[in-house]
C-alpha cells in the first residue's frame, strides 16, 4: 500500500526535500536533503568565508546589508507569494512579516558598529594607571535552526544581527518552508556574491541536529521547547553556546479601566492572525469580572467575521497537518472540563482550516490552558481582578509575551508578568521594534535577539587592559614590596571600608 501524501506535509523523494502548498497540495519548492558531509562542509566553506566577511569590517557589512534591505523591500510581492504558497499565510500577514524582517535588517546594519565596534571603558582608582577597551568580536560560524511559522522574521530575526556583528550563517530551516529561506539565501548571495557567507543546509530534524555538531560556534535555536531540549543536549557535548527562542502560551489581561474595543480588536488579531500559529500569539485571556461579559460579546463578533479559506481571506490553513490533532484535542479537553464554546468549537476543525474558536470558563489545568495550541483559538476567563489576572498569567512554566489592557495599573501589571516581552494597549508590537530585546523565560528560553542586546549575543567580549602609566598601587607583580601592600591595605580602608 502506498502511504498518501498529506498536503503541506514535507516528503522526501530521491535525496530531495519536496515542499508543498498545506492548502492545495501544489509544490512550492523541492531542495537537495544535506547530509552529515554536506552540513560540516558548508559550515567549513562558511569558516572561510566568515573571515572575510568579519575582514570587512562594521561598514563593509552595513553596505552590503542595507543592499540586501533594499532587494527584499524590492521584491516584497514576490517574496510574500512564496511565503503564502509554502506555508499557507495569508500574502497580507506575509507582507507584515517580510516588513519587520526588513527593519530588523537595517537597524542591525546601521547600529552594529555603535553597539560592537572598539571603545574605551573608564578604569578606576585601583588600576588608573590602566585605560580599557572593549569590543566585541564574531563568533566565526552560526548555526541558526528556524521554525516554519515566521520563515522570514524568524531566521532574519538572529541571521541579520549575526551578520551585523560578522558572523558568517548557515541555516536550516523548517522542512515545512524550505523554499522561503533558500530565497532568502539567495537573495543574499546576490548582493554579497564573493564569498558564502549565508548559506542553507536542507532537511528534517537530523539535519539540525547535524548542524549543531558541525562546529559550528554557536547556534541560534527558534523553535518548540521539545526540540530546544535536544539543541542543547547536542550543543553541550562540545559546550557551544546557544540562544533558545522557544513556545509560549501568552496571555492577555484585560483591566476595568481597559478600551474593551480596543482591547477585543487586538485580541483577535493577537490570537489569530497567522490562523493562532505564532509563538507570541494571545492565547490565554483573563478578564476582571465587571468588564468580561461585554468583553467576550465584542470578541466573539470580531472573530466571527473573519473569514477563512485559501484565497483573500483573514485565516489561511494550518500550515503542519499533525498540529489539527492538537488543536482539535485542546478544543475537546476544555469542553470536557467544563468549559464552553461561545465561537467555533469541534467542529471549527475542518482540515486543513480551523475557523475562529471561543473558548470560555475553561479551568485552568485545561490543556487548552497549559499547552501550546497554535490554532485560532482563545481561552477567556473571569478573575476577580488584576492581581489574580497576574498570578493565573504567571502560573505557566512558559514566559515569552504578553499584552495588558488598561489604564491605571497598566504599566505595573506589564511589568508583573513573568515575560521577557509585553505590549500595552496592543498585542504582539515589542516583535516589530528593532530597539527592543526579543526573548522569553523559563520554557520559553533564554538569550536576546533584536536590539542591542541581540546584537551582543552575537559577539564575544573581547575586554583589553593597556598601560599608560607607572603603578601608583603596585601589586600585581612580584616587585611589590611590603610598603606598598601596607598602603594598597590603607587606600582600601579608605575607599570603602566605611
Ligand atoms: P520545531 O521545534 O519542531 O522545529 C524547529 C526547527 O528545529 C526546525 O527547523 C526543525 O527541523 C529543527 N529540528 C527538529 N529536530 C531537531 C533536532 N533534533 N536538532 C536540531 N534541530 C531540530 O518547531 P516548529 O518548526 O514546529 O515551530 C513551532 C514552534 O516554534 C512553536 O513552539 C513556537 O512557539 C516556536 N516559535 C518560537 C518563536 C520565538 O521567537 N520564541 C518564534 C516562532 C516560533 P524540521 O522542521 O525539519 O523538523
Amino acid at each position: 500500500m502506498t502511504a498518501v501524501h498529506v498536503p503541506g506535509a514535507p516528503l522526501v523523494e530521491a535525496d530531495q526535500l519536496v515542499s508543498t502548498s498545506p492548502a492545495t497540495g501544489a509544490e512550492a519548492g523541492r531542495l537537495p536533503v544535506a547530509t552529515d558531509a554536506d552540513v560540516r562542509q558548508a559550515v567549513e566553506r562558511a569558516r572561510a568565508a566568515g573571515e572575510w566577511w568579519a575582514g570587512l569590517g562594521f561598514a563593509g557589512r552595513r553596505a552590503r546589508l542595507l543592499r540586501w534591505r533594499a532587494l527584499l523591500a524590492k521584491r516584497i510581492e514576490q517574496l510574500a507569494e512564496l511565503v503564502h504558497v509554502e506555508g499557507g499565510k495569508p500574502v497580507a500577514d506575509a507582507i507584515v512579516e517580510i516588513v519587520t524582517a526588513i527593519e530588523h535588517i537595517d537597524w542591525a546594519a546601521r547600529n552594529a558598529a555603535r553597539v560592537l565596534g572598539p571603545r574605551r571603558v573608564r578604569s578606576r582608582l585601583i588600576l588608573a594607571e590602566f585605560s580599557g577597551h572593549l569590543e566585541y568580536q564574531p563568533y566565526g560560524v552560526v548555526g541558526v535552526i528556524g521554525p516554519w511559522n515566521y520563515p522570514v522574521f524568524t531566521p532574519i530575526g538572529s541571521a541579520a544581527y549575526a551578520l551585523a556583528a560578522g558572523n558568517a550563517v548557515v541555516l536550516k530551516p523548517s522542512e515545512y518552508t524550505p523554499a522561503t529561506g533558500q530565497w532568502l539565501v539567495d537573495s543574499f548571495a546576490e548582493v554579497v556574491p564573493e564569498q558564502p557567507v549565508f548559506t542553507a543546509v536542507h532537511g528534517l530534524g537530523d539535519v539540525g541536529a547535524a548542524l549543531c555538531r558541525s562546529g559550528v560556534a554557536k547556534v541560534a535555536f527558534t523553535g518548540s521547547t521539545a526540540t530546544a531540549r535536544k539543541v542543547m543536549a547536542a550543543c553541550a557535548e562540545t559546550l557551544t553556546p546557544v540562544l533558545i527562542e522557544g513556545g509560549g502560551k501568552d496571555a492577555m489581561i484585560v483591566d476595568s479601566d481597559a478600551n474593551l474595543d480596543a482591547a477585543a480588536e487586538a485580541c483577535v488579531w493577537g490570537g489569530m492572525t497567522n490562523a493562532g500559529q505564532t509563538c507570541i500569539g494571545i492565547e490565554r485571556v483573563y478578564v476582571v469580572d465587571p468588564v468580561f461579559d461585554a468583553f467576550v460579546d465584542k470578541v466573539v463578533t470580531r472573530a466571527g467575521r473573519l473569514t477563512v479559506g485559501p484565497e483573500g481571506t483573514d485565516i489561511g490553513p494550518i500550515t503542519m497537518p499533525t498540529q489539527l490533532d492538537v488543536i482539535r484535542r485542546h478544543i475537546d479537553a476544555a469542553i470536557a472540563s467544563g468549559g464552553r464554546a461561545v465561537l467555533g468549537g469541534p467542529d471549527a476543525v475542518q482540515p486543513p482550516y480551523v475557523h475562529p474558536t471561543v473558548l470560555v470558563d475553561v479551568p485552568e489545568d485545561s490543556a487548552a490552558v497549559r499547552e501550546e495550541t497554535f490554532g485560532p483559538t482563545l481561552t477567556i476567563n473571569r478573575v476577580r481582578d488584576a492581581d489574580e489576572a497576574v498570578s493565573r498569567a504567571n502560573a505557566l512554566p512558559y514566559g515569552l509575551g504578553g499584552s495588558v489592557f488598561g489604564r491605571r495599573r497598566a504599566v505595573a501589571i506589564a511589568r508583573r508578568m513573568r515575560s521577557g516581552m509585553a505590549s500595552i494597549n496592543s498585542s504582539l508590537t515589542f516583535a516589530g521594534m528593532s530597539t527592543l530585546p526579543f526573548g522569553g523565560v523559563g520554557d520559553s528560553g533564554f538569550g536576546r535577539i533584536h536590539g542591542e542586546d541581540g546584537l551582543r549575543e552575537f559577539g564575544r567580549a573581547k575586554a583589553v587592559t593597556r598601560r599608560r602609566g607607572r603603578s601608583l598601587l603596585p601589586s600585581m607583580t612580584f616587585d611589590r614590596t611590603p610598603t606598598d601592600v601596607a598602603r594598597l591595605v590603607r587606600v582600601i580602608k579608605t575607599m570603602y571600608g566605611r
